[in-house]
């Protein structure tokens, strides 16, 4: 039979281990008051944006889309691919400064306030819960009750939706890789025609319902490495979920004979709501995560006994200690410049990136030919494949020409101009020919080509080098060395034979 929680939280362990360290289920009571009627409302919008993002679109593309088997993601109307990982750099730095900044300023309100394991379990599950099983005292007295009928249905139906709601955000959670419309299509088709997809959201809804159904504030407590290094990131400065000691204590059945006691009436009122069943009055914990349930629970305590709400309050250190908080200090100004620096990094890096992406390949087989004329001359002609990406979302028509100072080079590219649609790779071929003097001194001669295409009633044009190649002295036989391989950037390539 399950253990009762002991309001009373030890001090050697969690209160949610016995001594044996098997796990005790807590069972937080619910509360009312203006927090939790704020979280409420955040909880909703940020579940319904969840759900309803991967169903929007944006400049005719989903809004959010993680395509990684295209290498291809997708936010707000902006393609980004492989080869723009590098803006991944700003991004992660960008999310990590800010998260450092808001806990060195208000502490753990990402844990309480927008964490998905917060958000979910608070707003979903134990609402379920309550519905199905009852209030606090309901629920702990059919957890600890022995099996009977009634038990096992109660949890059958409780389980079952849990299972519904957790197959619900997996399937959500996936949309943003595969697709809302992609992915509603596999899930009417039979499972072993998207293998992949059917089992990535089978596990996920598995680990779904063990973390939200059964191991959730586990979670937070033991394995969250975010909860392990805020300490690091907060000072006396940062706020937090605290309880006002000078005010409340001596608490109630403490208090010296004779003596009134503090404002704390010891009701434990604030530990009963508390979701990782800590005791709050014992300073600040790794396991708090400023879900705000002890203020509202105290302030009702407060109330009822005629004393000023806050003795749980957000406060930092200092301010609870009767000095101000201060917001501006080293430690925020310097997250709050490199968080500034990194976002105008990201802005720059994604004004100047290429929107179409051309490589030019040398064909391996045949870095050049030459043809001899009857009258001497000799012509040279290169052969390179064409990768071009258009990663705009409109198709683009896209010329080729050689640029200005053209050393007598003809580009002959029978596929441009190439109508190429938005998102799409396409591959061909172009030639160069030129008079075997171009290469005569080194083997080599570097030109440059612009691809240029109309959008939004501009021309816009991308200029790419091109390193040509041919014989070098008098005569081609003379140096195939010249003949090694290499795209215009100098990079061995084995050009695919794709086409
Ligand atoms: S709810 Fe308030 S009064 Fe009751 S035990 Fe907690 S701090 Fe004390
Ligand atoms: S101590 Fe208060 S704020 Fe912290 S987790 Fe418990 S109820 Fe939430």
């Amino acid at each position: 039979m399950a253990m009762k929680r002991k309001l009373d939280v030890p001090d050697d362990r969690l209160s949610s281990l016995d001594e044996h360290g098997h796990h005790i289920e807590i069972e937080p009571a619910s509360v009312s008051g203006r927090y939790r009627r704020a979280r409420d409302w955040a909880y909703f919008v940020l579940i319904v944006v969840f759900l309803v993002l991967p169903w929007t679109r944006f400049g005719g593309e989903q809004t959010i889309l993680l395509d990684i088997p295209a290498r291809r993601f997708v936010f707000f109307g902006l393609s980004f691919w492989a080869h723009d990982i590098p803006l991944v750099f700003f991004v992660f730095g960008i999310m990590c400064i800010a998260l450092s900044l808001v806990t060195a300023a208000f502490g753990r309100i990402w844990c309480g306030w927008a964490c998905p394991q917060t958000v979910f379990i608070d707003r979903v599950y134990r609402k379920i819960e309550e519905w199905v099983e009852g209030n606090h005292h309901e629920r702990a007295k059919l957890n600890r009750a022995p099996m009977s009928w009634k038990k096992v249905r109660t949890w059958a139906l409780k389980w079952f939706l849990f299972f519904f709601i957790s197959t619900n955000i997996a399937h959500s959670f996936t949309a943003y890789f595969i697709g809302a419309e992609r992915l509603l299509g596999m899930s009417l088709a039979a499972p072993w025609e998207n293998w992949t997809p059917f089992l990535f959201v089978t596990i996920l809804t598995a680990a779904l319902l063990f973390d939200f159904g059964w191991f959730r504030e586990q979670f937070c407590v033991i394995m969250c490495p975010y909860g392990r290094f805020q300490s690091v990131l907060m000072d006396d400065n940062s706020l937090g979920v605290l309880y006002d000691e000078k005010r409340g204590e001596p608490r109630k059945g403490t208090e010296e004979e004779g003596h009134e006691h503090g404002d704390c009436v010891n009701c434990y009122r604030c530990v009963s709501v508390c979701p990782t069943g800590i005791d709050i009055r014992r300073g600040t914990q790794m396991e708090c995560i400023a879900c705000t349930a002890c203020i509202d629970a105290c302030d009702e305590i407060m109330l009822k006994v005629g004393r000023p709400e806050g003795l749980i309050r957000y406060a930092s250190e200092n301010s609870i200690g009767g000095g101000k908080t201060r917001y501006l200090r080293p430690r925020t100004v310097v997250y709050a410049s490199l968080l500034v620096a990194f976002i105008v990094g990201l802005g720059v890096s994604v004004a100047r990136r290429q929107m179409i992406d051309i490589q030019f390949i040398r064909a391996i087989e045949t870095p050049y030919t030459q043809k001899v004329f009857d009258d001497g001359h000799v012509e040279i002609t290169n052969h390179y494949r064409i990768h071009l990406k258009n990663q705009y979302t409109d198709t683009l028509t896209v010329s080729l020409a050689i640029a200005a100072p053209n050393p007598g080079v003809t580009l002959i590219a029978p596929t441009f101009p190439m109508r190429i649609a938005g998102n799409e790779t396409q591959k061909t071929h172009a030639f160069f020919t030129f008079a075997n003097a171009l290469t005569a001194t080194t083997g080599r001669q570097t030109i440059s080509v612009e691809a240029s295409f109309p959008l939004d009633g501009e021309t816009l044009i991308e200029v790419v080098p091109i390193s040509l190649v041919g014989p070098f002295g008098n005569s081609a036989d003379e140096n195939e060395a010249a003949s090694d391989g290499k795209t215009e950037s100098g990079d061995e390539t084995k050009a695919e034979d794709d086409e």
